[in-house]
């Protein structure tokens, strides 16, 4: 655990800080109290980082420790009740330069809203290693577990969703297209890291973004097995999650996926049951335009 009377006024990173937050509630609203305005700092990580907290000295971003996770090859069959929500944009529609379809976008207002409501009627936003501890390891999962997932790695990811996230403690799985950082709209390579640094989960979703039952041999590895190895070495650590643009899937996929060393990965079909024995083709819940607090509410709990 961080002793954070021994970090000194500014060097305890966002990364420690949510692991506080998540560890303990009510130490962690003093935390990040205490931090909130050295946020600016995190992710930036060089200078003069020394005698810092038990964490370890920070001269560049520290990778986050993140194990290296494998499919068994003969799972013990179980499943878990564990709503997926799905978002993609969340921005002021009027005022998007990058413009999605009116149906990916959720207003800011809307989100906060969202989330605080999921919070206040008691879910707990898990990890993707919390799923896969309880498919894969029968480890107990928090009541109410939902987990929230960002597909196609907007901007909005940093500027709109994770403050919401870190009021209420929350993380998130962000999905990022790698062949896209450099676009306006989207998160930058250090944005993402960032984000990760943040204590969120990054996944895969392929370098452009193409439909993959259409591709095969080299193409379709380059998209899968491709995009894992440019956030990895975006990260410094493993990334095991993958999602399939436009929730396409056969076989031949599902298979350039498990090659490629992903553990978990996510649809867009509809459900809230995830499964041992097919940790590839998890369900989702889309939440669009559309969707209000209320109506978030009753889908999770289906
Ligand atoms: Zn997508």
């Amino acid at each position: 655990m961080i002793d954070i009377g021994a970090g000194g006024p500014f060097r305890v990173s966002a990364r420690a800080r949510v692991a506080i937050a998540l560890a303990a509630s009510a130490l962690a609203a003093s935390a990040l109290g205490a931090c909130g305005s050295s946020s600016s700092s995190s992710g930036a990580g060089g200078g003069s980082g020394s005698g810092t907290a038990a964490a370890g000295p920070h001269s560049r971003p520290a990778p986050r420790r993140v194990p290296a996770l494998a499919l068994p090859p003969n799972p013990r069959p179980r499943s878990v009740r564990v709503p997926i929500l799905t978002y993609h944009r969340v921005h002021v529609y009027a005022t998007e330069l990058t413009k999605s379809t009116p149906d990916l976008t959720v207003e800011p207002t809307v989100f906060a809203a969202e989330v605080a409501a999921l919070d206040r009627r008691g879910y707990h936003a898990i990890g993707q290693g919390q799923l896969y501890a309880a498919l894969f390891e029968g480890r107990p999962l928090p009541p109410k577990p939902v987990l929230i997932s960002v597909d196609d790695g907007y901007v909005d990811g940093l500027k709109e969703i994770l403050p919401v996230l870190r009021r209420h403690h929350m993380v998130a799985t962000f999905y990022i297209i790698t062949g896209r950082f450099h676009e306006p709209g989207f998160l930058t390579a250090g944005q993402v890291r960032q984000l990760d640094g943040a204590g969120m989960d990054i996944g895969a979703h392929t370098r452009t973004h193409v439909s993959l039952p259409a591709l095969s041999g080299a193409a379709l590895t380059s998209q899968v097995a491709g995009s894992r190895r440019d956030l990895e070495r975006v990260l410094g650590h493993p990334v095991d999650y993958f999602a399939y643009p436009y929730g396409a899937v056969d076989a031949n996929v599902i298979a350039s996926v498990r090659r490629a060393g992903f553990v978990l990965a996510v649809t867009t079909q509809g459900g809230t049951r995830e499964s041992s024995l097919a940790p590839l083709t998890m369900p989702r819940i889309h939440v669009g335009r559309a969707m209000t607090p209320a109506s978030v509410l009753a889908a999770v709990a289906g």
